[in-house]
């Protein structure tokens, strides 16, 4: 039987209403013993359990309070709404009750050390997602579906980065075998939380922000499936950034390759690390609308063949700070390019391109603007001889850029394409700061101002080809 993992977001399980559609869409596209089921926490709730992590640190429980008050009664009207029988009702509500009672408890032992470790802090922000998991399984037995749910630090196994956790593909699989698989057989619908993993050793980890897109394609890879659905709030992945561009337009069929670099530069619309997992048995992902499931959504494959090559899509992600090393004695010194991002790696900067050097006396590559202090301090500490000699002239970070991207089959290949994209930024006045060296022939980006970045992204968006 074919196997579907159907995600949902949190704008898709944000209230009773949202449930039930979702419950509803479980149902109907899944056949008993071949859904899994990934589900998010409610919308905003992550964001509010973090912040309130934050204030506890300050040595502030208010935001804790708050949030536990909040969260509980969102879950309490969902409860009521969706869960008629009173004894599942009640323990449904133990259940969330007590996760929410821990959240507590964490938050009043950091408030008390002054400090969330990575760790910690994964133990708190990790409290949204079973909330929703408990209500959608006990929702679905109502509809007559035989449901559980599954807790995830039981079925994904990751490394010990907590806060950005990677899976380890073998263990997840064999914890699929065990745990995952004697419920599809019996024909239950498993219902687990995205964003949620834990170690060999049992402490739970989450995925990064986002991080149930890549829950569903880490399942979807361990079990394996034959499709992995993201239900989430538009009509599939789009031209830009619907909520920021106007006339932005669904895109029927995409690779995986053009997706992985369109969610690395920012589309919000799916985890960056989602695509990895499916590539290799080349499974099929659906991006779709939980709001309007008439629509026929985004089909992610391995090739789109009879698509022209050209600019499918744009995109931008801001905050960044562009680093130049810079010096004209750099030339003849060995091994500066290795000892530049040895110093980026040990602040643990995630580097998001490189950028094309006007000339082989520099280095430049683009960071989060929250890393930026810490690399460039480290930069001018292992630099300091080089300094001093002046083969290195300056260590120098400009602030308050942002990438803006545009993507698609063969774009870099397309003189044409380039020269589109060049000459849009320059008819809207955009200071190009710096011509990305892209990892892949699908991506032209340029570092551009913070203040060029909206006209940069509109400009670029006018160029999409109309397929
Ligand atoms: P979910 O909670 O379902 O995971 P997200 O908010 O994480 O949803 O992602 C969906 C959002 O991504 C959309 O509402 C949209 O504003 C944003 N987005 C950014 N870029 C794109 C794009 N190219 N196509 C579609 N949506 C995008
Ligand atoms: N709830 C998590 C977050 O807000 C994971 C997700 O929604 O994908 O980051
Ligand atoms: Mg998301």
């Amino acid at each position: 039987m074919a196997i579907r993992v159907m995600k949902f977001g949190g704008t898709s399980v944000a209230d009773a209403e949202r449930i039930h559609h979702a419950a509803q869409l479980v149902a109907q596209e899944g056949e008993p013993g071949g859904v899994v089921t990934v589900v998010s926490a409610m919308s905003g709730v992550t964001t509010q359990l973090s912040e309130a992590v934050h204030a506890a640190e300050r040595g502030d429980l208010g935001p804790a309070d708050h949030a536990v008050l909040q969260v509980r009664s969102r879950f309490d009207e969902a409860a009521n709404d969706l869960i008629s029988q009173p004894e599942t009702r009640a323990e449904v509500r133990e259940a969330a009750h007590a996760v929410l009672e821990k959240f507590l408890a964490v938050c009043r032992s950091v408030a008390v050390l002054g400090e969330a470790t990575p760790r910690v802090a994964d133990a708190a922000i990790s409290c949204g997602e079973p909330l929703v998991g408990h209500l959608l399984a006990a929702h679905l037995r109502e509809l007559g579906r035989e449901a559980v749910f599954v807790e995830p630090e039981h079925l994904v196994v990751t490394d010990d980065r907590f806060g950005d956790a990677s899976p380890r593909l073998e263990e997840t699989r064999e914890r699929v075998e065990e745990r995952l698989k004697p419920l599809l057989e019996r024909g239950v619908i498993p219902v687990t939380g995205g964003f949620i993993g834990a170690t060999a050793e049992g402490i739970k980890t989450t995925l990064g922000r986002g991080g149930s897109d890549f829950s569903a394609a880490i399942l979807g890879a361990a079990l394996p499936a034959d499709e992995v659905i993201i239900w989430t709030d538009v009509d599939g992945v789009m031209t830009a950034d619907p909520r920021r561009v106007d006339g932005a337009r669904v895109i029927g069929e995409l690779t995986y390759a053009e997706v992985a670099e369109l969610a690395h530069f920012g589309a919000k619309v799916l985890h960056p690390r989602t695509i990895r997992p499916l590539v290799e048995r080349r499974i099929p992902l659906m991006i779709r609308n939980s709001f309007r499931p008439e629509e026929k959504g985004t089909r992610v494959v391995s090739e789109c063949p009879g698509v022209p090559s050209g600019i499918r899509a744009v995109t931008d992600v801001g905050d960044l700070s562009l680093v130049i090393v810079e010096g004209r004695g750099m030339l003849g010194v060995p091994g500066i390019a290795a000892r530049t991002f040895a110093c980026v790696a040990a602040c643990e900067a995630n580097v998001l391109l490189i950028s094309q050097a006007s000339s082989e006396q520099s280095i430049c590559f683009v960071i989060p603007s929250s890393d930026a202090e810490c690399v460039q301090r480290g930069l001018e500490e292992e630099f300091r001889h080089e300094i001093e000699r002046r083969q290195i002239d300056r260590i120098r970070a400009h602030e308050d850029v942002a990438i803006v991207t545009a993507l698609g089959h063969g774009i870099r290949s397309s003189a044409g394409a380039a020269g589109r994209v060049f000459g849009a930024a320059a008819e809207a006045e955009v200071n190009v700061v710096a011509i990305a060296q892209g990892s892949s022939e699908y991506a032209i980006s340029l570092v551009v101002g913070a203040s060029d970045q909206d006209r940069a992204v509109r400009a670029i968006h006018r160029e999409v080809m109309c397929v």
